[in-house]
């Protein structure tokens, strides 16, 4: 509790992990990154609910409505959380991956993409079948914000899309998203914010970052898997097909007198949500995002800080541990690290730092491969599913793949202490 305000203890850190060396420890979770410890108070929350589950937007009863009211309201404790405007959208989606194909799907015919290749694939892949142009890495935030500035410039007239992270999930660098949005706009295209990895370490404003959209993922913002969100312009959105078609996104449906089936879509979030809705999803994540803004973001943010600097000076110290980084040392970052170290191959130090200490991490190419090829100056290791390092190479050779350890609320000293020491 001293750790994180006492609205903030973690479920899975007292979790005891038998080691190979004999004995067990607590489990040291620094793996947030791919997903985040739940909140305690996000399954007290849960359980309270329980009682009362019902359908959404589909009963008369008295659960149904409560169920319905909860859901509509974690739809505006998220738009709070979020910053959103008052005529932006919240549409609830199984994560951030779901809520940028629900964009790429809601696209004005012809509209370009610009995406850098730094990106996850969740932010890179979406967009293909549309004239895209994946811009480098760029080797610092101004970089990134000439280079955007020179495509969009020379780019042809029509609908233009920028898409960019927040926070990378390989080098947890935080990307200049206020000045790349002023740029797409001051060149008359949108910008959406795919903020996985920076929603549960930053505050994000939508109005102030004056971003178009924004998509998120509740597994990793300390709610349990199940739900995300993409938030942001409704124009887009309302013109567009459903994303599903089915009950809920319909008003109405008839055959017509030439016997066709004649619909008409809802214009509103219930448009991309057709289906019954996932409630204790939704909930969860308005859970969530009312937990971090009643524990102070702020303090989350300073007290991640110190841990951080703690963990890059204790890394820095490690004879052979080179730390990747697209914007070097004076980069802002948030609590995420991928590393690599001489002689070792990451697969092999991820397994022994789990075997033997009882901390997990993970390797690999983190859904990043164009980002990973950039930052290691060569071709990685062949991946496997998304990324999981398996090599041929052993040690003595140069690593192919990185180590990344992420952390959070709720993450004690002695997590990042047992990880140097390790
Ligand atoms: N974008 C980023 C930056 C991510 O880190 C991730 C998850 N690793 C995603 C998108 C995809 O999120 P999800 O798997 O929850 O859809």
């Amino acid at each position: 509790p001293d750790v994180a305000g006492p609205l903030l203890p973690v479920l899975g850190n007292d979790v005891l992990v038998p080691l190979v060396t004999g004995g067990e420890v607590p489990y040291a979770a620094l793996d947030h990154a791919a997903s985040a410890p739940v909140l305690r108070k996000v399954w007290d929350d849960l359980a309270a609910y329980a009682p009362h589950y019902g359908s959404v937007h589909r009963g008369a009863g008295h659960l149904s409505q409560i169920s319905t009211d909860l859901y509509e309201r974690s739809r505006a404790t998220v738009a709070r959380f979020l910053g959103c405007r008052a005529d932006d959208e919240v549409v609830f989606t199984r994560a951030t991956t779901d809520s940028l194909n629900l964009l790429a799907r809601a696209l004005p015919d012809g509209t370009r993409v610009f995406v850098f290749e730094t990106e996850h694939h969740a932010s890179l892949l979406p967009w293909r079948g549309r004239a895209t142009t994946c811009l480098s890495a760029p080797r610092s935030p101004e970089q990134a914000v000439e280079a955007l500035d020179t495509a969009l410039r020379t780019a042809p007239a029509g609908p233009k899309l920028v898409c960019v992270t927040g926070a990378s999930n390989v080098t947890g660098e935080v990307w200049p998203v206020r000045e790349l949005a002023a740029v797409a706009h001051r060149h008359g295209a949108r910008i959406v914010l795919d903020a996985a990895q920076l929603a549960p370490h930053h505050p994000v404003d939508l109005a102030a970052l004056d971003a178009d959209w924004v998509a998120f993922s509740g597994h990793k913002l300390y709610a349990p898997f199940g739900a995300g969100v993409l938030a942001g312009r409704a124009d887009w959105l309302r013109d567009a097909e459903p994303y599903l078609a089915g009950g809920g996104a319909s008003r109405t449906v008839a055959r017509g007198a030439d016997g066709r089936l004649e619909v008409e879509w809802h214009t509103g979030s219930a448009r991309h949500e057709a289906g019954s809705p996932n409630v204790i999803g939704a909930y969860a994540v308005a859970s969530a995002c009312r937990a971090l803004e009643e524990a102070g973001f702020e303090r989350l943010v300073r007290r991640e800080r110190e841990l951080l600097a703690h963990l890059l000076a204790g890394l820095a110290a490690v004879p052979g541990v080179r730390v990747l980084s697209l914007f070097g040392e004076e980069a802002e970052r948030v609590g995420v690290v991928s590393f690599v170290v001489e002689g070792w191959h990451s697969s092999h130090l991820a397994a022994a730092l789990s075997a033997e200490y009882g901390i997990g991490v993970r390797d690999g190419l983190f859904c990043a491969h164009p980002l990973l090829r950039a930052l290691l100056g060569r071709e990685p290791d062949e991946p496997g599913e998304c990324g999981a390092g398996e090599s041929s190479s052993g040690a003595g050779q140069r690593p192919l793949n990185a180590v990344r350890v992420s952390f959070g609320v709720g993450t004690p000293d002695e997590h990042i202490e047992r990880f140097l020491g390790a």
